[in-house]
């Protein structure tokens, strides 16, 4: 099977790619590098290009004569939406609309998208169910919902997945997340147990939870590829357009993910209680029954010990030698 794969040179991309990889699908990866690597792409082959191109989106369709598609190649930085709103509309949602263009044109009918916990806003409920209600908070939540809502227009069978948080790399260090300016819970905590930074601060102390700091859903990179392959293996078996959650279904406050960072990493680090970040949903926790039931999803890694340890060993490497 042949599956296109946008945005597969990046973070949580290069993980689908190898899961891909792995299990023998002939994979091209289409990645205009600007947050992506080259040597991140374990499997298939890589194109540099980008979505707005329709040119070379055709060109490459044409030769590839893909059966499936998975996207996820987006702008991801919540701030940054909302400072420049037409980057992300333009980036997430016409970018988006080119590919499924393509799509339309070669008929590929299987598609695979990643979307996000953020379309879901601040849930009156937890865990949060898939047919709750949808209201972003920001562009980038809106570009997410935006982009669900025209699959559900078109006769391309469909499964978007919506992340909760994702982090961890891969055990052997070959993969992980290279970012420069870290604005990630798990990526800072490690960095500041590194001594890369001074303190970690802590958004809010006096939310309606248990130790006053805001809880997650953290899910382990390799898990949240694995969701793809099965909802890729879904989609080709005949299922249809569907929408399904991507975490554990328990989650970890921002005081338990600092405490556990400084046990794995075995050093203490200074912490410094904060204003809240605004935006900032108190509990943001999965209900990942739908996905498990329907996709046959057996998590491998719900272990906040492996997901800090393998963030941690792949953070050395990226100091090391200097990937950002
Ligand atoms: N957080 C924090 N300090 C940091 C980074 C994040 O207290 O340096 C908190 C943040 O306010 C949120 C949680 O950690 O409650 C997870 O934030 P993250 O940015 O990792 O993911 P988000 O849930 O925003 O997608």
């Amino acid at each position: 099977m042949k599956v296109f794969v946008a945005g597969g040179a990046g973070y949580i991309g290069s993980f689908i790619v190898k899961a891909l990889g792995e299990k023998g699908y002939d994979i091209l990866v289409y990645d205009n590098l600007s947050t992506g690597h080259a040597w991140a792409v374990l499997y298939g082959e890589l194109i540099r290009g980008d979505l707005n191109d329709n040119k070379t989106l055709e060109d490459v369709f044409s030769c590839f004569k893909p059966d499936a598609v998975i996207h996820m190649a987006a702008s991801i930085v919540v701030p940054e939406s909302v400072k420049y709103p037409l980057k992300y509309y333009r980036n997430n949602v016409i970018n988006s609309i080119n590919l499924m263009e393509t799509c339309e044109k070669f008929n590929v009918k299987k598609f695979v998208f990643s979307s996000s916990a953020a379309v879901y806003g601040i849930p009156r409920v937890n865990p949060v169910e898939e047919d709750m209600a949808l209201n972003p908070i920001n562009p980038y939540g809106y570009t997410k919902l935006m982009v669900e809502k025209i699959l559900q227009d078109l006769p391309i069978q469909h499964v978007c997945l919506r992340y909760f948080n994702v982090a961890g790399a891969d055990e052997k260090r070959r993969i992980g997340q290279v970012v420069k300016d870290a604005t990630h819970l798990i990526t800072r905590c490690v960095r500041t147990a590194l001594g890369k930074y001074r303190c970690l601060e802590i958004y809010g102390n006096d939310y309606d939870t248990d130790d006053g700091t805001c809880i997650r859903d953290y899910i382990h990179v390799e898990d949240l590829a694995q969701a793809h392959v099965l909802a890729l293996d879904y989609l080709m078996d005949g299922g249809n357009s569907n929408v399904f959650n991507c975490g554990y279904g328990h989650g970890y406050s921002v005081l338990e993910v600092v405490n556990k960072t400084k046990e794995v990493m075995n050093i203490n680090f200074p912490t410094k209680f904060k204003e809240r970040r605004e935006g900032d949903p108190p509990v943001l926790i999965a209900d990942s029954k739908k996905i498990r039931k329907m996709l046959h999803f057996k998590p491998q890694h719900d272990d906040l010990e492996f997901i800090i340890r393998t963030a941690g060993n792949w953070e050395k490497k990226v100091w090391e030698e200097k990937l950002f």
